[in-house]
């Protein structure tokens, strides 16, 4: 059984005033121990939306912060896709000194609550720390980004960020398609040069991914509110349920509603099917289906949403990535009594975070690696009732450097399900390119870019996140908003 939070605070405490007053070298800071993450008891948090991750205390983020060596080489700022200053927010965290070390933070990174959450600093910023490195370890490193959660939190809970100036307005409109975390920065820093900018939202709620895919238990929602309502105070413009490409065009909103530049930040919201037999019978979701069904609609809310929940009681997950580990672990709580993760490859070779994984598993969640399904079987009513399954081993690597999955005749199985969730990944959105001239895409739709600027093959027109790199991760989006702001604010004022 984990330690409660009452315990971890308590037991930090102790470590504290152990260590007030002393000097330390570099190996005594590394002996501090880790500081455990505390979180909802598995038992109980699979039967609400509540976040799983309960956040430190504050003597534990002291504790944490301690642990940092404040190395001259600074290793763990290359491994930061928009190179936060991480030892210098650490050193004023390890003081107490939060909102100094959010104001650190928040000079290359817009969305540290958010990025605290849910970036993977194992493969980023904490795979290259010292102490990480010093124990053979990533899992021993300076817990980076949980010191990032806190301090970011501290901030918003003590309302202790400010408004970011504005500069004197300059009469340019920038038009910003998407609310997810690309166009929520690429809006911020376009704002803050003094330009009028609109957000233009296909959905009712603004957020991307944030809001429909990841679930509460991961990211509350309040916090991406609370993001936006900072942008609404800035003086950026949001509107719901306006589809560019049909609402308008972006020839329209340049043309003739008067838009000086565009930044498209529509994502890669189109899942990806198998093309198996059966995929179109009732009780088979794309995650994305199925996850927006829960977190935007609130389907788990039965009685008062209006969206019906679908009642699965076997669920087969098709995907390794964290997407198949969000749509499992929300149908454990949407109340299925066995969900299983089929992917082709072994745990290794799994995309989705470990401690992803680590959570799904003590949720109840069950993975049958090495299987890759053939076909989706029915009743009479067309409802699922099962999936075939053939069983695969271990070949060659492929291009991504996994040994690739290769099925074994004669190992087909049929296995009973009655809801079956398809994780295997998405492609970009398609309509704002079939919707406008010039604009020019790789052979999987997204579209192509100049490096430095972000700029499309569209004179005018700017974009970034996954409508650029196929679907990555939030931090990456929002850098590719930032740098985009950047050449878009040049081009304006030179205009
Ligand atoms: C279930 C799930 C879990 C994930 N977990 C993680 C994680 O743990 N860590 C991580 O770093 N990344 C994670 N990701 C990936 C991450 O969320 C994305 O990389 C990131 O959100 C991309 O940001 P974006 O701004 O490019 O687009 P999005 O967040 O996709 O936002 C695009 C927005 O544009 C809107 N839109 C699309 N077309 C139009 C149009 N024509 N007109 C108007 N609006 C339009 C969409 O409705 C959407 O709101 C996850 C993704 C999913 C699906
Ligand atoms: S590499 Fe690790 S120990 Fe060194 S400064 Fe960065 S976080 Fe601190």
């Amino acid at each position: 059984m984990h330690a409660t939070q009452e315990e971890l605070d308590k037991q930090a405490q102790q470590l504290l005033s152990e260590l007030a007053g002393k000097t330390l070298n570099a190996r005594e800071r590394a002996q501090i121990p880790l500081q455990e993450m505390p979180t909802q008891e598995s038992a109980v948090r699979v039967k609400n939306m509540q976040e799983v991750a309960l956040g430190y205390s504050d003597s534990q983020v002291r504790v944490e912060a301690m642990r940092c060596l404040q190395c001259k080489t600074k290793p763990c700022i290359a491994g930061c896709p928009v190179a936060i200053d991480i030892p210098a927010f650490i050193a004023e965290a390890a003081e107490g000194n939060y909102a100094k070390s959010v104001e650190i933070i928040k000079e290359s990174s817009l969305l540290p609550s958010i990025c605290g959450r849910v970036c993977p600093q194992e493969s980023q910023c904490q795979l290259y720390c010292t102490v990480g490195k010093m124990f053979k370890d990533v899992d021993k490193s300076v817990s980076i980004g949980r010191i990032e959660r806190f301090v970011a939190d501290y901030a918003r809970e003590h309302n202790l960020e400010k408004v970011p100036a504005i500069k004197a307005e300059t009469g340019k409109k920038v038009a910003v398609v998407g609310t997810g975390p690309a166009s929520i920065s690429a809006a911020a820093d376009l704002r803050r040069e003094g330009h009028q900018v609109v957000m233009f939202e296909a959905l009712h709620k603004a957020g991307g991914v944030l809001v429909y895919g990841i679930p509460e238990f991961r990211l509350p929602k309040k916090i991406v509110e609370h993001e936006l309502n900072n942008l609404v105070e800035m003086g950026v413009e949001i509107k719901r349920n306006y589809l560019v490409g049909k609402t308008r065009k972006i020839s329209d909103l340049m043309d003739r509603d008067g838009f000086d530049a565009v930044f498209v930040g529509s994502g890669a919201g189109l899942p990806k099917f198998m093309g198996i037999e059966g995929e179109n019978y009732i009780g088979v979701f794309s995650a994305n289906e199925y996850l927006t069904r829960s977190n935007l609609m609130k389907a788990y809310a039965v009685g008062e949403a209006l969206t019906p929940l679908f009642d699965s009681h076997k669920v087969a997950v098709f995907g390794g990535g964290n997407v198949a580990m969000d749509a499992a672990r929300t149908a454990k709580r949407l109340g299925a009594e066995q969900v299983t993760i089929v992917y082709r490859r072994t745990e290794v070779e799994m995309p989705a975070r470990k401690e992803e994984v680590e959570h799904a598993k003590e949720e109840g969640v069950e993975f049958l690696f090495l299987h890759a399904p053939l076909k989706i079987t029915a009743n009479e009513k067309g409802r699922v009732n099962g999936v075939e399954l053939i069983t695969c081993k271990l070949g060659e690597a492929d291009a991504s450097g996994r040994r690739s999955p290769v099925e074994i005749p004669g190992s087909e199985q049929m296995y009973e399900y009655d809801t079956v969730i398809v994780a295997i990944g998405n492609d970009s959105n398609p309509l704002i390119k079939a919707t406008t001239d010039g604009i020019e895409v790789n052979r999987r739709g997204n579209f192509l870019v100049n490096e430095e600027t972000c700029e499309t093959t569209l004179k005018g027109v700017w974009a970034g996140g996954d409508i650029v790199l196929g679907a990555a991760t939030v931090i990456l989006a929002m850098g590719q908003g930032r740098k985009a702001a950047k050449a878009m604010n040049s081009y304006l004022s030179e205009r």
